[in-house]
């Protein structure tokens, strides 16, 4: 199931070793391999569809190398983890700009949602009430329900 993800572009292997050279970590092949995945699967891939892809070219690597290099990646800034109801299974997020999270119950797809509004709406509320002892620097929903196949109404474009 193929989620309307906005897709990067296949990143470039000089795109791929400068991006790890800008977090300080070693471009090996595997490294660079699993970044690769990462980077082209759609959605928030877990790091079992990492390590699929990743064997599919080099098959000596093991799902253990994988969750250690996505883990790094995490560290580096380079990736997110999906906070995810979804139990133990780890899904990562290439995308790392700050954007909200819909989840079908039924599927368990995670939908990317960004709305300028919305972040507003949050911030504002934070600022107006403030937090005892806190002070937030980025917030994400999690939004959890189901996929509705027909709208009932057709909504006109929200973004202009
Ligand atoms: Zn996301």
């Amino acid at each position: 199931m193929h989620t309307p993800h906005p897709h990067h572009p296949a990143p470039t292997p000089e795109q791929l070793q400068q991006q790890l050279a800008d977090v300080g970590l070693r471009a090996t092949r595997q490294r660079l391999l699993i970044l690769e995945s990462l980077l082209v699967l759609p959605g928030h891939p877990t790091a079992e569809q990492v390590h699929q892809r990743v064997t599919e070219q080099l098959s000596s690597v093991s799902l253990g190398t994988v969750y250690k290099a996505l883990d790094s990646f995490v560290v580096a800034g380079l990736t997110r983890r999906v906070a995810s109801a979804e139990g133990s299974r780890r899904r990562y997020d290439a995308d790392c700009t700050e954007h909200h999270h819909l989840v079908c119950a039924d599927t368990r797809e995670i939908i990317d949602y960004c709305d300028p509004q919305l972040d507003e709406l949050i911030r504002g509320f934070f600022a107006d009430k403030g937090l005892p002892g806190f002070q937030p620097h980025s917030f994400s929903l999690h939004v959890t329900g189901s996929r509705v196949v027909d709208p009932p109404t057709a909504e006109p474009a929200q973004q202009a």
